[in-house]
């Protein structure tokens, strides 16, 4: 009935794509994935570990894209980022703190990971994020550009806190998907 009066339910949906985040620790890979699902931010470093992931239904083209989105929560400060994490996985904002050196560059030990877990035409986002921290930026936007162009992937920079590029990153790379998926690549 649903179809036959042009509306359409909430649960429905034309694909369905898994994207994990992941990243050092603290560069704030929970607060983006809150930001984005929920539009909420918060100050508290979360304490407890576990996946968790949360979904948002976007519009691609004239496609309804279903993100299910995927947080290592806390996971990765042991090292312990299991195969299941990146199982089917799609899409990766490989996250750094724009404040914190280190964080970018441990971005290429992320990336490697992550090519050693999952397909190789996966879409991935080098996020800079905590862009609203100017006064404390550790990572010029050019060296995450050049970072991003020599791995074939291609970069953002985001503020959780203050909402900038959030939505915009997520759904860049669900769009990126959604033309992969679409040449029958993935
Ligand atoms: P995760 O360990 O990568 O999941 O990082 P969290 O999302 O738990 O964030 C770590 C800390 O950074 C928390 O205190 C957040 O409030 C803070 N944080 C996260 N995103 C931002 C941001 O965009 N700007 C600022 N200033 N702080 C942020």
């Amino acid at each position: 009935m649903a179809a036959a009066t042009g509306y359409r339910a909430e649960e429905e949906y034309d694909y369905l794509f898994k994207v994990v985040l992941i990243g050092d620790s603290g560069v704030g890979k929970s607060n983006l994935l809150s930001r984005f699902a929920r539009d909420e931010f918060s100050l508290e470093t979360r304490s407890t570990i576990g996946v968790e992931f949360a979904t948002k239904t976007v519009r691609v083209d004239d496609k309804l894209v279903k993100a299910q989105i995927w947080d290592t929560a806390g996971q990765e400060r042991y090292r312990a980022i299991t195969s299941a994490y990146y199982r089917g996985a799609v899409g990766a904002l490989v996250v750094y703190d724009v404040t914190r050196r280190i964080t970018f560059d441990n971005a290429e030990r992320w990336l490697r990971e992550l090519r050693d877990h999952t397909d190789a035409n996966i879409v991935v986002m080098l996020v800079g994020n905590k862009a609203d921290l100017r006064h404390l930026r550790a990572v010029p936007a050019e060296d995450a550009r050049a970072f991003a162009e020599a791995h074939g992937t291609f970069s953002m920079e985001t503020s959780a806190l203050e909402a900038t590029n959030v939505e915009g990153a997520f759904t860049e790379v669900l769009a990126q998907i959604y033309r992969v998926v679409s040449r029958n690549a993935l």
